[in-house]
């Protein structure tokens, strides 16, 4: 099948983020059960058991997770930017793509780690402007140049966040059987701030309802994609000598649909969001199967963003997955979920 491609693959890098309690968590007595140790494990226990049950006592409360890396409420957002994307800058002029995923349930500080804060910029702006500065430093007799375009997938939906009346986008495959987006609106651009304002202006457009679990949850996935063309100088600049690619995926909250008491619609966008993340997990998951160099088949048609990433997650390709977890002893299930959604898609 197309959809199903034998590809030679870069083991993918998998990080966790744990954020600080917050004031909510803090006033309802919540205490933290998610501890780093080291670099790269982290313990998560169980507040359920009690430790003086002697009839519990044999069993351990304690589960230890291991990632590439991870990092605690202590990390700044320069911290996660340069262990995780910075070394992959380079690679992006040079015409090799990269994909980054936030991972995770609602308000565990996905958007915080992307977006971030005027103050705190996340990792968008952090690569933009590396990106941008690695291009004006290279030597060599290129012309570069970047577009950009910026997505939601919505109910298995497609929608343009740059012109939302657009209606509905179809993935089509070229005839090298890359996959394109017919209809999306890609945006030239020369800095990163000008980038970061069509963020935020498509962030606008974002489908975000309330649900029992978080007030401004995000119900879809939204994937920013930034293009970068590169033209040898002098000779035909209509000659695209090489295509570097990079995803970055605000993924859909990853909260079960039983978990936020949702009914109805809520109830339908939530089966929507855990198929499509069980799929990226699944793809994730072969990827890192046998490690680096092995070829390995792989299943991108079970939804549209394992789709659409066809391209971005194999081949020439480097990705890498922040999960993000709350430390609080409330959000025990939740964490756990989403930390062995990530090991697994680490699969050691
Ligand atoms: P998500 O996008 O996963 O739903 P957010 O990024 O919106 O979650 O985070 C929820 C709240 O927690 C926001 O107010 C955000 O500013 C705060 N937050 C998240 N991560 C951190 C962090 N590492 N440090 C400080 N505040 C954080
Ligand atoms: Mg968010």
């Amino acid at each position: 099948p197309k959809d199903q491609q034998l590809m030679l693959v870069s083991c993918p890098q998998v990080a966790l983020r744990i954020r600080p309690l917050n004031c909510t968590e803090l006033e309802e007595g919540a205490t933290v059960i998610a501890h780093k140790v080291g670099d790269q494990v982290v313990v998560l226990m169980d507040p359920s058991e009690d430790p003086e049950d002697p009839l519990r006592a044999h069993r351990s409360r304690e589960r230890t997770f291991i990632f590439d890396t991870v990092f605690d409420q202590r990390a700044s957002q320069e911290d996660v930017y340069r262990a995780t994307i910075q070394h992959l800058v380079e690679g992006i002029i040079s015409g090799y793509n990269a994909t980054v995923f936030a991972y995770g349930p609602s308000g565990a500080g996905k958007t915080h780690t992307m977006l971030g804060m005027d103050a705190e910029p996340g990792i968008y702006l952090q690569t933009l402007t590396d990106l941008f500065q690695a291009i004006e430093e290279t030597q060599d007799n290129m012309e570069y140049s970047v577009s950009m375009s910026y997505l939601e997938i919505y109910n298995e939906v497609i929608r343009d966040l740059l012109n939302p009346s657009s209606g509905f986008l179809e993935l089509r495959e070229d005839s090298r059987g890359s996959i394109q987006i017919a209809g999306i609106t890609e945006v030239s651009t020369s800095n990163a701030q000008e980038i970061m304002q069509l963020l935020t202006k498509g962030n606008r457009q974002r489908t975000q309802e309330p649900t029992a679990a978080n007030k401004t949850s995000s119900r879809s996935h939204a994937v920013l994609q930034v293009t970068v063309h590169q033209r040898s100088r002098g000779a035909d600049l209509t000659e695209e000598v090489g295509l570097g690619r990079l995803f970055m995926v605000d993924l859909a909250g990853s909260e079960r649909a039983s978990q936020t008491q949702n009914r109805g619609k809520r109830m339908k966008e939530g089966a929507h969001i855990n198929r499509s993340l069980l799929a990226l997990g699944n793809c994730i998951n072969a990827l890192s199967e046998k490690g680096g160099s092995r070829a390995q088949y792989v299943n991108f048609r079970d939804s549209k963003l394992t789709r659409l990433l066809k391209d971005a997650l194999g081949g020439n390709s480097r990705t890498v997955m922040i999960a993000h977890i709350s430390p609080a002893s409330s959000s025990f299930e939740e964490s756990r979920t989403t930390l062995l959604y990530a090991y697994r898609a680490k699969n050691i």
